[in-house]
């Protein structure tokens, strides 16, 4: 275990913490595959009475689908307990422009959830759109970004559930929703107004539906700019775990550090075992 110099948030052991807030790629799995440690992790919080909420930048899946694939992994989680930038991103339009008609590139998870929201997703031959979501898309095209372009070009508000700027896969790491930010704006002259992680929304609705304080409940991600960033924000402490995208030398250099730095969830679980006694 190694761990950096507690910040003021940062309670005194692993064993003062009662709730998570748990980010996904690069911390559970690595596209299809697993990290090492998942299900014992999640026995463990079982165990102890751990509440969770399943917090993350990622808008492509669905609550239930998350469901779907932890179930694959021997985990049990309710769709209750997992929340995505897709949710906080309709959450955040269903306030600001109920009933708006938008153009989305991205997957179902975010379309399920706007279209659950009242918004009205628009065709891919309408360029009429309000407001132009932006989003993780597999299948992303020429056509999708040039609609998009074309609608900020002529006025759409431009929204974006995440701007992580790379993407932990099986393969390496590779681009993320930021990097297709940059070129819309590149494009278009507009920028977006950025609903994730490091932004307060997800944590915030993370933390009003577990009950619990901020000094209490951890942030665990594996990105400085992102989980660990919006967790200082949120003044909440937070943990960091070197399976995804932050290296070791990363977190000992970063300006917001994480109040503890681990390999993986094996070495989490172990600690957080020996803290409780
Ligand atoms: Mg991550």
């Amino acid at each position: 275990m190694t761990r950096a110099a507690p910040g003021p948030e940062a309670p005194h052991s692993l064993a003062d913490l009662r709730a998570l807030i748990i980010d996904i790629d690069g911390v559970l799995w690595r596209g299809d595959t697993a990290l090492p440690g998942l299900a014992a992790f999640f026995a463990f919080m079982r165990e102890r009475g751990i509440t969770f909420r399943l917090a993350t930048n990622n808008a492509s899946l669905t609550p239930a689908a998350y469901v779907a694939k932890l179930a694959r992994f021997g985990v049990h989680a309710a769709e209750e307990e997992v929340l995505t930038s897709a949710l906080a991103t309709a959450a955040y339009l269903r306030r600001e422009a109920p009933g708006a008609k938008v153009y989305v590139i991205g997957e179902e998870g975010i379309q399920q959830a706007l279209r659950e929201a009242g918004l009205r997703v628009v065709s891919e031959e309408d360029l009429t759109a309000d407001i132009v979501v932006c989003s993780m898309d597999r299948g992303l095209n020429w056509t999708k970004l040039s609609n998009a372009t074309i609608s900020l070009r002529r006025g759409a508000r431009f929204v974006a559930t995440n701007a992580d700027m790379t993407f932990p896969t099986e393969r390496g790491i590779t681009h993320g929703n930021g990097a297709i930010l940059a070129a819309l704006s590149a494009a278009s002259g507009a920028h977006p107004t950025v609903v994730g992680k490091p932004e307060p929304l997800l944590y915030e609705m993370a933390l009003a539906s577990l009950s619990r304080s901020p000094h209490e409940t951890a942030a665990l991600g594996d990105r400085l700019e992102t989980d660990i960033l919006g967790a200082h924000r949120a003044r909440m402490p937070s943990i960091l775990v070197l399976s995804g995208v932050a290296s070791a030398d990363e977190a000992a250099r970063a300006a917001c550090p994480p109040s503890w730095v681990f390999t993986g969830l094996p070495e989490l679980t172990h600690a957080w075992r020996s803290a409780l006694g």
